[in-house]
């Protein structure tokens, strides 16, 4: 058996490569995480709604569908087991003119057919009744889904990955690997001080750079490189007082969850994402957009006062597709797909996976056998 330096490298610190490195680290692995940023969670996963997504709408057998309830259930036990805050609010799903009421029964089917906890349909008073600012036709509420505080959720990752042993390495991007003979890899580590490691496993979760990582491990088959495409979501923050406890969501829109309000941990509310295309990782968030928020959030709160809205933040989904395409799965991929033993490759890993991450964790490591 040869001798490596870990058992195991994990190439990025957001919620999926921590999730990922505390599953092998749970079965007894020492693990190195090589993070790019001189900090944790910098990427996707400091950008985002901080949703626990109940696992509703994505569809039969996908491994969004799976991933997301085991991973919601794994996560509020974590949260608790680790002192992280969450606020399990509940969602409704609002049908906010007649004739998407009909789409309101195919979301239902779909989450009971995903296991999904607690799902009922509300009608328009009894939506009402629990959210009186409300406007919307009929409802479903999904009491399972909630807000937490992300970052919390991975430092105390990186708590566990440490307490086992494994390191989190800042400032040290991956710049390739090369498979063994015998198994393993060796890793090109750079930053200040670049360094060679070896070590038995990879997994590669490095988010939006998914496509250049993969690209630099030898012998990755480049037609296993699925094409990449950005899709960025924009968010308004209000300036009054959180008119709704529950999160609230109209159905779906092509692509995305839709533009959504939320009251985070700190008792704000906050409105979106939206969903855009783009070529460039371009995080700013244009004030005149607030026009086409407002219009939208009025169909659900006719409430919202001019002027209220103010631009917060950006976030940029990894997405394996374009604007007029199918929305396809996660991929987590083994050897069977890229032919390299040792090596979990993930893409297109968008939401839900911060709610997924800790069950996208232990698909890996079934991956690789572990
Ligand atoms: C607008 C928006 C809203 C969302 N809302 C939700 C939600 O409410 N609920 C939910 O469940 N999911 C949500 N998601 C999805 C969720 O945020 C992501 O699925 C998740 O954060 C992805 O985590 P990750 O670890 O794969 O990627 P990242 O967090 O991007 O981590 C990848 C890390 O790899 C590092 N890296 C990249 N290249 C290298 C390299 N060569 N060497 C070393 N390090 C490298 C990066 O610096 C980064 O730190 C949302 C996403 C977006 C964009």
């Amino acid at each position: 058996m040869a001798e490596y330096d870990f058992d195991a490298v994990v190439v990025g610190a957001g919620a999926v490569g921590l999730a990922s490195a505390y599953a092998l680290a749970q079965r007894g692995l020492t693990v190195a995480v090589l993070e790019q940023e001189k900090a944790i969670a910098q990427g996707v996963s400091s950008r985002n709604s901080e949703v626990i997504h109940g696992g509703l709408y994505y569809p039969t057998d996908s491994l969004k569908a799976r991933l997301c309830v085991q991973g919601r259930r794994k996560l509020y036990a974590f949260l608790d087991s680790h002192h992280v805050a969450y606020d399990r609010c509940g969602k409704l799903v609002v049908a906010t003119a007649p004739e998407e009421v009909e789409r309101l029964d195919s979301i239902l089917e779909q989450a009971r057919t995903n296991d999904v906890e607690g799902m009922a349909r509300l009608s328009k008073a009894e939506a009402q009744a629990l959210e009186p600012e409300l406007k919307c036709e009929a409802a479903l509420i999904s009491p399972q889904s909630g807000v937490f505080d992300s970052h919390g959720y991975m430092l105390a990752l990186q708590g566990e990955i440490e307490a086992a042993g494994g390191a989190v390495v800042l400032a040290t991007p991956f710049e390739g690997a090369t498979p063994l003979g015998a198994g393993g890899f060796t890793v090109r580590a750079g930053g200040e001080e670049p360094a060679t490691l070896t070590a038995r496993y990879l997994v590669t979760a490095p988010g939006l750079s998914a496509q250049v990582v993969a690209g630099h491990i030898e012998g990755f088959p480049g037609d296993q490189i699925p094409a990449g495409h950005y899709g960025k979501g924009r968010y308004f923050r209000l300036q009054r007082k959180a008119p709704f406890a529950h999160l609230i969501y109209p159905p779906p829109i092509h692509g995305a969850l839709g533009t959504h309000y939320r009251r985070d941990l700190g008792g704000q509310a906050v409105f979106g994402p939206d969903l855009m295309f783009v070529e460039e990782l371009d995080y700013s968030v244009d004030p005149a957009a607030a026009e086409a928020f407002a219009t939208y959030i009025r169909k659900f709160w006719p409430a919202l006062p001019d002027g209220a809205l103010t631009p917060d933040y950006a976030g940029i989904r990894p997405k394996l597709h374009g604007p007029d395409e199918p929305q396809p799965d996660f991929r987590i991929d083994g050897a069977d797909r890229h032919g390299i033993p040792g090596l979990v490759a993930l893409f297109g890993i968008e939401s839900p996976g911060l709610t997924s991450s800790l069950a996208i964790g232990e698909e890996a490591a079934a991956q690789l056998g572990l």
